[in-house]
């Protein structure tokens, strides 16, 4: 990264986000995942959608998505 550029938030950093390689919730901890309790986390995923309420999701139903959160779509 940019070392020369020191953020003005010093917390940013934390901000990073897993996608878990089984089921793509997409998480900051990386201990294990509350979805599917897989330990596999890729650091590297692409666009995600949101599900508030994966019963009245269609997109949710399509993905299999089960539990509101955060969901890659992509997961490399
Ligand atoms: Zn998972």
């Amino acid at each position: 990264m940019d070392s020369g550029r020191e953020g003005k938030a010093g917390e940013w950093w934390l901000m990073v986000e897993y996608a878990c390689k089984k089921c793509r919730y997409i998480t900051e901890e990386i201990t294990v995942c509350k979805v599917c309790g897989s330990r596999e986390f890729a650091k590297e995923w692409y666009g995600y959608v949101v599900v508030i309420d994966p019963e009245k999701s269609e997109i949710a139903k399509k993905l299999g998505i089960k539990y509101p959160g955060k969901y890659a779509l992509i997961v490399s």
